[in-house]
């Protein structure tokens, strides 16, 4: 008796996870140390075209990035194409921390081992596996689909993302939504019940630098306008302000959603203290009720005699959608007008939980995990949707698994020892076939 083909393409999303995982696709923020990415698009690429896609592999501007695009025709042409983007590189990983090589691949204990089980080989296996699986079976999806698979995601999609829907838009013409990372994952709320958390909406992003300029001088003597101590002060204002809590509409229903299956109130009094109650997810959640701005990086100074005239910070700013403005009057109100800002921004993305899409995403889940239900959440981070969204297309975090209750889940993201439950892996290539079936 031959294989369920649905169950095969499972098995196949396990190993096409482990073989990507063996291609050390570390990004490091840094282009010229970017070594692996074009081997793993190549491997993509090979991957579709061994079972009949005809693929758009576009290097990003003579940069040595590398990106690959098929699209598989739908039944119905005059509908909108669903986009299905995955990234293929890696944050770095220090194999020395590590209880596995962080490139291995190991498949044992019942996971698959290594730098980007999580983020995000796991779905770009489970999306390439039900991509071969259509092709090869012959399998027209209601709708067409776009897979991307794109570099250069974890330094903000410059190279990547960015870059295609700035020079390439023709590559996504049609699609009017999009699924990818860092959702579908499952929380236990109580005795075997699970939430799937789809996400709906991610803070914005704004990386700043701030500038104070004095008078260069010699350090034995006395000096008033000392660039160090100006930016000492800031960035110590800065790091030590709390943004007010806003209970924003995805937060709002996700809390709401974890009431109604576990009694557990979340009064606005002490939000932050009952968000607690969720567990380890409270750090991501947790992160969504405010804006944050946390310096990171500081550079003056060449010599300990010599007062240098310029000091500079890096900031990594977090800001909720709809906050854009409130935070800059805040910004402007505590560092005045002395300290000079510069920053690259990300906007804040943003959807509502409802429609045809969600109703066929959560069905493919119930279908899977009966008694479970999706809820939406917000994301403290940043994904490539944030290019996407450039193009008019309703983003979601979709890369279903279910997950042990005792997982610390959020952790494994650019964490030592990351990796992925097998079953969780096969559990979510079969709710991704549903979903990609019906949506
Ligand atoms: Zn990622």
């Amino acid at each position: 008796m031959t294989e369920n083909p649905i169950e095969a393409a499972a098995d196949e999303a396990v190993t096409l996870t482990s073989e990507l995982i063996r291609i050390d696709t570390t990004n490091t923020g840094d282009p010229d140390t970017v070594v692996g990415e074009r081997a793993a698009a190549e491997y993509v690429a090979e991957k579709l075209t061994e079972v009949g896609y005809e693929i758009s592999y576009v290097e990003s501007g003579g940069t040595n990035r590398h990106n690959v695009v098929a699209r598989l025709p739908g039944a119905d042409p005059s509908r909108g194409a669903l986009l299905v983007h995955g990234h293929l590189d890696v944050v770095p990983a220090d194999p020395a921390e590590w209880s596995v090589h962080p490139f291995s691949g190991a498949v044992q204990d019942g996971y698959v081992w290594g730098r980007g089980a999580v983020d995000m080989k796991d779905m770009v296996g489970m999306t390439l596996a039900l991509a071969r699986h259509y092709k090869r079976e012959g399998i027209v999806p209601p709708r067409d689909m776009i897979f991307a698979f794109l570099a250069d995601e974890e330094a903000g999609g410059k190279y990547g993302a960015q870059w295609l829907v700035s020079n390439r838009p023709e590559l996504f013409e049609g699609a009017t939504e999009a699924i990818s990372e860092v959702g579908g994952f499952s929380i236990t709320l109580k005795d075997d019940v699970r939430a799937y958390l789809v996400e709906t909406a991610q803070r914005g992003i704004r990386w700043m630098t701030l500038r104070v300029r004095g008078t260069a001088g010699h350090g034995s003597m006395i000096h008033r306008d000392n660039a160090v101590t100006k930016l000492s002060e800031a960035v110590a204002k800065l790091g030590n302000h709390r943004f007010p809590l806003v209970v924003s509409d995805s937060v709002r229903e996700f809390l709401d959603g974890v009431t109604e299956i576990t009694g557990w109130e979340f009064p606005e009094d002490d939000l932050e203290g009952s968000v607690a109650k969720l567990g380890n997810i409270s750090r991501m959640i947790g992160a969504t009720l405010r804006d944050t701005a946390n310096p990171t990086m500081l550079t003056a100074g060449y010599k300990a005699n010599v007062i240098p005239s310029v000091a500079e910070a890096s900031v990594d700013c977090r800001i909720l959608p709809g906050r854009l403005e409130a935070f800059d009057r805040e910004l402007d109100e505590l560092l005045g007008p002395d300290v000079e800002r510069e920053w690259m921004e990300l906007p804040p993305v943003e959807t509502t939980f409802d429609g045809a899409l969600v109703d066929a995403m959560s069905a493919a889940v119930t279908a899977e995990d009966p008694g479970s239900r999706t809820l939406p959440y917000m994301l403290s981070a940043g994904t490539d949707a944030k290019a996407f969204q450039r193009l008019g297309i309703r983003n979601f975090g979709f890369a279903p698994l279910q997950l042990p209750a005792d997982l610390d889940f959020s952790a494994l993201f650019h964490g030592v020892d990351e990796r992925v439950p097998v079953d969780a892996l096969k559990f979510g290539t079969r709710v991704l076939d549903r979903f990609f079936r019906s949506a």
